[in-house]
């Protein structure tokens, strides 16, 4: 039964390690709380409440935004296939995000669980980005070549290996939290960077010629806001200057959600300005290969969480081994 008594809030030393968030002392639900509890707590201001807002609502602007693609007008013919992809895993992994940081004080091994599907949907969105760069973004001059082949099953192997890699950090967390933290980062920067090649030497030729092209300048901005999202989630700015000072409005997690989110929406403006102009230069995609990859990491992503939520039923439960500072 929904109770509407809001969870009581605890401070950082009340809370298991595996819950302490570096530079936020206050705001932290508390753990164990039942699923109604964590949809409730979305309407009380703790320390998740603006993680969870801040992907909810976009992920709508997304769903919109697709489901306007898919009845307008060619919606649905071949050539718009890997953006109908690409807005999909825009769609799936602010969604996942929100109901990660709704659920995650459901329990310890919940948190992880939550987590793992927030991972594996950040790296169906790399892929989804590689499906659409492989579509309408590739450099004339690379089109067919070697590279452009095997551009997207790479994408493919770096969707699966990412998944992993970030998944499997969350069990060096609490061992080794400097690792987990590298680790995780890489499975996230390392994905975009080899989506971005096709877009980085479209730069360079840009840079080298001097030219005004409109498209190259919104690419420029959705990778300036990429750079600062990773910047952001490695550095834990600003709350770790000043500690306590950003527990509820402006913390580096909710920066981090607000520049991905504005870099995903202009990285869309550019794919849609590429897409108009460039299409009908650029072969076609057929169905299979743009539903192909992405069924392909979605059954081995699921998997993935499902061998991840194994391992973790073997182990003994997380918080028996937390050690609760203050207690
Ligand atoms: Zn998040």
């Amino acid at each position: 039964m929904l109770s509407l008594k809001l969870p009581r809030l605890l401070s950082i030393h009340q809370v298991p390690k595996g819950y302490q968030e570096q530079g936020i002392l206050c705001g932290y639900r508390p753990p164990r709380i039942s699923a109604a509890d964590c949809v409730l707590s979305a309407f009380q201001m703790t320390n998740e409440t603006l993680n969870i807002w801040t992907h909810f609502l976009p992920a709508w602007y997304f769903v919109w935004m697709l489901v306007g693609r898919l009845w307008g007008p060619g919606g649905r013919d071949p050539p718009a296939w890997p953006l109908l992809a690409y807005l999909l895993s825009c769609c799936i992994y602010p969604l996942a995000s929100s109901c990660a940081h709704t659920f995650s004080p459901m329990s310890a091994r919940a948190r992880h669980v939550c987590y793992f599907f927030d991972y594996a949907a950040l790296s169906m969105y790399s892929l989804g980005s590689a499906l659409a760069y492989s579509a309408y973004v590739f450099p004339e001059e690379w089109v067919g070549s070697i590279f452009h082949c095997c551009y997207v099953p790479v994408a493919v192997l770096n969707t699966v290996l990412s998944t992993s890699l970030a998944c499997y950090s969350r069990f060096l967390e609490l061992e080794r939290p400097w690792l987990s933290k590298a680790s995780r980062t890489l499975a996230f920067v390392y994905p975009y960077l080899f989506d971005s090649i096709p877009l980085f030497y479209r730069f360079y030729v840009c840079a080298a010629r001097s030219c005004a092209d409109p498209t190259v300048a919104a690419h420029y901005r959705h990778t300036a806001f990429a750079f600062l999202t990773c910047f952001i989630f490695a550095t834990h700015l600003p709350e770790r200057l000043a500690p306590g000072h950003f527990d509820y409005i402006g913390h580096s997690h909710q920066v981090f959600h607000v520049c991905g989110i504005l870099g995903t929406h202009f990285q869309l403006e550019a794919i849609l300005m590429d897409m108009s102009e460039r299409q009908a230069r650029l072969p076609a995609t057929s169905l299979l290969q743009a539903l192909a990859p992405m069924g392909t990491c979605m059954a081995v992503g699921l998997a993935v969480i499902a061998h991840c939520s194994a391992q973790l039923c073997r182990a003994p439960e997380p918080s028996h081994r937390e050690k609760l500072h203050g207690q």
